[in-house]
């Protein structure tokens, strides 16, 4: 492909896109894109937009389904070292998007900057994070943002602030955007303590979800945390669903252990559907589907998936996978 001539990116061709993902199922994208640096990734935004090619960026996979088709289009992710600088100035901790999240709460430990513990053993980057206002039932990224440096779809870039930015219950206005930095505000805090604070989230994260498995973690959002994004604490009962969370709902309908092909409802939660053995993306599918059927039955609630669809069928796709 010529109009590729001359990037600074690593470029690939029919990259299966199941090696990219935790849940290790999707076909391949037509062209995988790792840029070099901010002027590659800016370049490579700007070719696709002169060529109307779809593109879509990626962090570490640990939110989506791809299809078994693949994506036709160009799929960019930011692992350059470049992508995943950081700095210190006081308790602000700049970190770029490519970061892993783990390795971003292991360095601001060890400035003694803490806040981000809550966050301990989410697979993320830091921008996929962000982009999805990744966090437990508590609390959310979102609330430790104080502003990003994004690309637009036309390859500008830009600095969000505050104001600017609208996170909600697993979601943000930045999937129009291609997040490169994000200004987080900590806290001083001990390195002894926010290593304790690290162990106890992924004790209670071990205990109750099923991580040794391959999975992209929660499918459905909680339906009590959608209508109070703000107020996931108030009472279970003032929620629909019977106040119970999505994967209560899927194990009260006898759903744990459903397998489709090489997909299985996670005996340990509910609400994961594991890769047990060569899962397609269509065996997901189906029990997401299943899942959904069955809830809306029982309880009378719609189970609106949190992970994002990634394929060229309309029907499956999510409106925000590709642009
Ligand atoms: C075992 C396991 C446990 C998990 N636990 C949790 C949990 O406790 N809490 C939680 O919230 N989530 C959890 N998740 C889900 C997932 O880790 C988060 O949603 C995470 O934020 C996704 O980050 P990512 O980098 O993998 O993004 P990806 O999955 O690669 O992408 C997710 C979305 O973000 C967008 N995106 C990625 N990079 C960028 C960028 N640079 N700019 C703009 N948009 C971008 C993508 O286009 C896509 O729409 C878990 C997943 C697994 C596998």
């Amino acid at each position: 492909m010529h109009w590729l001539k001359g990037l600074k990116a690593r470029v690939r061709f029919k990259e299966p896109l199941n090696i990219h993902t935790t849940l290790h199922i999707g076909g391949p994208a037509d062209v995988w894109v790792e840029p070099g640096d901010f002027e590659g990734l800016r370049e490579v935004v700007c070719r696709c937009i002169k060529k109307q090619l779809p593109y879509l960026v990626i962090g570490r996979g640990s939110n989506i389904l791809v299809s078994d088709d693949g994506f036709r289009g160009i799929v960019i992710c930011l692992s350059s070292p470049v992508f995943s600088a950081t700095e210190v100035k006081g308790t602000r901790l700049i970190c770029g998007g490519g970061l892993a999240l783990n390795k971003l709460i292991r360095q601001a430990q060890k400035r003694g900057l803490g806040g981000l513990e809550f966050l301990a053993g989410i697979p993320a980057s830091v921008a996929g994070a962000v982009a999805m206002n990744a966090g437990n039932r508590n609390r959310a990224i979102g609330s430790l943002v104080e502003s990003v440096t994004a690309m637009d779809r036309k390859g500008k870039v830009r600095l969000l602030k505050k104001n600017q930015l609208k996170f909600g219950y697993r979601r943000s206005n930045l999937n129009r955007y291609i997040v490169l930095k994000v200004q987080l505000g900590l806290v001083r805090r001990s390195p002894k303590k926010i290593s304790e604070n690290i162990a106890a989230n992924l004790a209670q994260k071990r205990r109750t979800q099923d991580l040794a498995s391959k999975s992209a973690g929660c499918i459905f959002k909680n339906p009590f945390a959608i209508r109070h994004p703000r107020h996931s604490r108030l009472p279970r009962n003032m929620h629909g669903g019977q106040g119970l969370t999505a994967g209560e709902m899927i194990e009260a309908c006898g759903l744990k252990r459903r397998r489709r092909g090489g997909a299985e409802i996670s005996a340990k939660h509910a609400n994961y559907i594991v890769n047990r053995n060569g899962a397609k993306a269509g065996d997901v599918l189906y029990l997401i589907n299943l899942a959904q059927r069955q809830v809306k039955k029982k309880f009378g609630v719609l189970l609106e998936p949190e992970i994002r669809v990634i394929g060229n069928n309309p029907k499956n796709r999510e409106p925000f996978s590709s642009r």
